[in-house]
C-alpha cells in the first residue's frame, strides 16, 4: 500500500496542479495536508506591524476553506492544522507511513528553509520530499538560459522565451481522490485562531470583492474573458485606478496559487482564435511573463532580494529611516492627494492598481528618501495579493537597486496623478474630504488660498495634512 501526503504551500487549486495529480496517481492513498504557520502572523520586531495583516490573512482561510470543499466533492479531504508545517507534516507522514511527501516548490528563503526543515526531518524515517516547480508561466527546467545566466534586461529575458520556450500544457484535475482512512481531518483556523478581531470590515469603495479559492478564481478568469470581454481592452484600461473592470485582478488567485498562469494562457490563446487577438490579449501574457521574469531573479540572486541593497548589492547608498515620515505615508497622510488616495486604498482594501504601487513606492524612495525595505514590507503586511517574488523584485526595481538598469525611473507625481486621474475621481473616491475641489485643482491642495479652501470646504492643516514635501518641485520639471 503506497501512501502520499500531498503538502498544499502556496497552490491552492486542483486544477493544473503537477504535484498533486501526479501524488493522486502513483499512490494507493493520498493525505491532502495544508498546516497554517502562526508565524507568518506576527508582529515584525523593528516595523511593529504583523508580517501578514488581516486582509490576506483573511483570504487565506477562504482559499483553503475552497479547496477543502473542492476535494470534499471529489471523495476526500483536506487536512488542516496549525503549527510549524516541517513537525506537523513529518509527525502526519510517520503516522500513517507514507512514502513520501509532494509539494510544489518555492524560492524565497523562508519557505525553501522550510522545505530544508522539513527533508531534515524525513530522511531518518526514509520519506521522500518530491518538489514540483509549479507557479509559473514557463517552466524552469524549459528556460532557454541557466539560471546563472538569466538576462538582467526584462525584454531580453521576454525575447529570449517567447522565441525558445514553450508553455507546457495544464494538468488534468483528478476526477477522484483515495484518502488515506481515520486521519482526524481538524478545524478550519478562523481569523480569531491568529489573534486579529472577530470580523474582517472591507470598505465598501474597494476595487473588487475578493474572495480567496478556486472557485471564485475561475469565476472571474471566466467573466473576465468570456462574459465581459474586458481583456479585448486590457492595453488601453490597465493603468486605471477605479473599480474592478480596469484590470484582470487575478493576482490575489494566482499567488496564493489558485489560479495557474498556464491556464490563464491556455484559456488565452482559445479565446484568441475563438473572438479576438489583439495587443490587449498578448498584453495579458507580457504581464504575465514579468511575474515570471521576477521569481526567476529570485531564484537566481537569493537572499539579496530583500537586503536594502538590493540585488544590484549597492551599498553606497543611504537610506533614512525616519520613522514619522514613514508612518505619514503608510497611512496616507503625506498632503499629496494621489499618493494619501492609493495609500488609504491599500490600508483600508488590502489592494492598489499598479499605477499606483509605481508611485507611491517612488515617492517613498525618492521624494522621502525612506528605506525601501520598510515600504516593501508595508506592502507584505498588507497586500492581500503578497507575493514575495513580484513584491520585493518590484521594489528593488523602484528603489534603483534591480538588476535592469532601465527600470530606475523617477515619478513626477504631479504629471502621474493629472495624467492618470484626470478628474480627479480616483483621489475623491478615496478622500471625501475633498469631494468639493475642482478637478483642476485637487491634485495640488497645497496651494488652495484661504478663500478657496472656504469654498471648497477643505481647512488645511485640519481637514486635510499640509504636504510632508513641496509639490512645487513637480511643477518646474
Ligand atoms: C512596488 C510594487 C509592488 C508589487 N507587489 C506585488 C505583489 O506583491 N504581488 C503581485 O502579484 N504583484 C505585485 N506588483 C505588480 C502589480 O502591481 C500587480 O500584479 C497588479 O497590480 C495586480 O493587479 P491585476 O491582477 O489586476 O494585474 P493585471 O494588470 O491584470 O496583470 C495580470 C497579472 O500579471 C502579473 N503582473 C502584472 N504586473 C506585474 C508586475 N509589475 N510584476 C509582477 N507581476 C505582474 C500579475 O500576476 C497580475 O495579476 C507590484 C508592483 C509594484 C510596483
Amino acid at each position: 500500500m503506497k501512501r502520499i501526503v500531498y503538502w498544499f504551500r502556496n497552490d491552492l487549486r486542483l486544477h493544473d496542479n503537477e504535484g498533486f495529480t501526479r501524488a493522486v496517481q502513483q499512490a494507493d492513498e493520498v493525505l491532502p495536508v495544508f498546516v497554517f504557520d502562526p508565524k507568518l502572523f506576527d508582529e515584525l520586531p523593528d516595523l511593529g506591524f504583523r508580517k501578514t495583516g488581516i486582509f490576506r490573512a483573511n483570504f487565506l482561510i477562504e482559499c483553503v476553506a475552497d479547496l477543502r470543499r473542492n476535494l470534499r466533492n471529489r471523495g476526500a479531504h483536506l487536512i488542516v492544522r496549525v503549527g510549524n508545517p516541517a513537525t506537523v507534516l513529518a509527525e502526519l507522514a510517520q503516522q500513517i507511513g507514507a512514502s513520501a511527501i509532494y509539494a510544489s516548490k518555492e524560492v524565497t528563503s523562508e519557505e525553501t528553509d522550510m522545505e530544508s526543515s522539513l527533508s531534515k526531518r524525513l530522511k531518518p524515517q526514509n520519506i521522500d520530499l518530491e518538489l514540483f516547480w509549479q507557479s509559473t508561466l514557463y517552466h524552469v527546467r524549459d528556460l532557454p538560459f541557466a539560471i546563472a545566466q538569466l538576462p538582467d534586461v526584462f525584454s531580453q529575458f521576454r525575447n529570449q522565451v517567447e522565441r525558445r520556450a514553450k508553455v507546457r500544457s495544464t494538468f488534468e484535475d483528478p476526477v477522484r481522490v483515495r484518502l488515506v482512512p481515520e486521519v482526524d481531518p481538524g478545524d478550519m483556523p478562523s481569523i480569531t485562531t491568529f489573534g486579529f478581531p472577530g470580523e474582517m470590515k472591507t470598505d465598501i469603495r474597494r476595487a473588487v470583492p475578493f474572495k480567496g479559492g478556486e472557485t471564485v478564481a475561475l469565476e472571474r478568469l471566466e467573466s473576465y474573458l468570456w462574459e465581459k470581454e474586458l481583456i479585448k481592452t486590457y492595453k488601453e484600461t490597465r493603468n486605471g485606478l477605479v473599480g474592478e473592470n480596469y484590470s484582470s485582478k487575478f493576482s490575489a488567485w494566482l499567488a496564493h496559487g489558485c489560479l495557474s498562469p498556464r491556464l490563464i494562457y491556455e484559456e488565452v490563446m482559445r479565446y484568441e482564435a475563438e473572438r479576438v487577438k489583439n495587443d490587449s490579449t498578448y498584453w495579458l501574457i507580457f504581464e504575465l511573463i514579468w511575474r515570471d521574469f521576477f521569481r526567476f531573479v529570485a531564484l537566481r540572486f537569493g537572499d539579496r532580494l530583500f537586503k536594502a541593497s538590493g540585488i544590484k548589492h549597492d551599498i553606497q547608498k543611504r537610506w533614512r529611516r525616519d520613522n514619522d515620515l514613514f508612518i505619514r505615508w503608510a497611512e496616507g497622510e503625506t498632503g499629496i492627494p494621489f499618493i494619501d488616495a492609493n495609500m488609504r486604498e491599500l490600508a483600508q482594501t488590502g489592494f492598489m492598481s499598479n499605477r499606483g504601487r509605481q508611485n507611491v513606492g517612488s515617492f517613498l524612495v525618492k521624494d522621502l528618501g525612506i528605506d525601501w525595505t520598510w515600504g516593501a514590507a508595508w506592502f507584505e503586511s498588507l497586500l492581500v495579493d503578497y507575493d514575495p517574488c513580484s513584491n520585493w523584485g518590484n521594489w528593488n526595481y523602484t528603489a534603483g537597486v534591480g538588476n535592469d538598469p532601465r527600470e530606475d525611473r523617477y515619478f513626477n507625481i504631479y504629471s502621474q496623478a493629472t495624467r492618470y486621474d484626470e478628474k480627479g475621481a480616483f483621489v475623491k473616491h478615496w478622500l471625501p474630504e475633498l469631494t468639493q475641489v475642482p478637478a483642476q485643482k485637487v491634485h495640488l491642495v497645497s496651494a488652495l488660498n484661504r478663500r478657496e479652501q472656504e469654498e471648497f470646504g477643505v481647512a488645511l492643516g485640519d481637514t486635510y495634512p499640509m504636504p510632508i514635501i513641496n509639490p512645487g518641485k513637480w511643477l518646474k520639471r
